[in-house]
């Protein structure tokens, strides 16, 4: 069975576009529960573990740069089928391919630039979430 949790960030551009309100009510309008949640900046350091499955790939340099080149709003989501229902919720990884409505679609400014990270199983769900808080900082 599919687990309860996912987690996300609410990437620079994102933040910096002035959209951490419109998109926390939209996580919310789809029915997910926040269990933590904090403004913070990543490191080169943090982006580059972040990113790590990724480093083998032409847009790496680029990905850790953007991921700490500004702050951004880490949280952990809950509602059942988290995962997979969140990545419906946020849409393509590239915007120009993301459907009417998804967080990326309405926010994101390119295919690096995306607004947002959704985890992709619940492995690493518990991971990122375990990367970005504490036990007392998660509810
Ligand atoms: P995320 O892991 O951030 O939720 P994702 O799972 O949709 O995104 P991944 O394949 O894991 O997509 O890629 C991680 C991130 O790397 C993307 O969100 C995007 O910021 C960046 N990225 C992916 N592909 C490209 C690309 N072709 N050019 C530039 N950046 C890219
Ligand atoms: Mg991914």
């Amino acid at each position: 069975m599919s687990g309860k949790i996912t987690f996300t960030m609410i990437k620079p551009d994102a933040v910096a576009d002035g959209h951490i309100g419109a998109i926390l009510g939209k996580i919310s309008e789809a029915g997910f529960k926040i269990k933590a949640l904090k403004l913070t900046q990543l490191t080169v350091a943090d982006a580059k573990k972040f990113y790590e499955v990724h480093s083998e790939r032409p847009f790496y340099g680029e990905l850790v740069d953007f991921m700490s080149s500004g702050p951004i709003v880490a949280a952990v989501l809950e509602k059942d089928n988290a995962v997979e229902d969140f990545r419906t919720t946020i849409g393509a990884t590239n915007p120009a391919e993301a459907a009417e409505g998804t967080i990326r679609k309405l926010f994101a400014r390119s295919i690096g630039e995306n607004a947002v990270h959704g985890s992709d199983s619940d492995e690493n769900a518990l991971i990122e979430a375990q990367f970005h808080f504490s036990g007392r900082e998660i509810f």
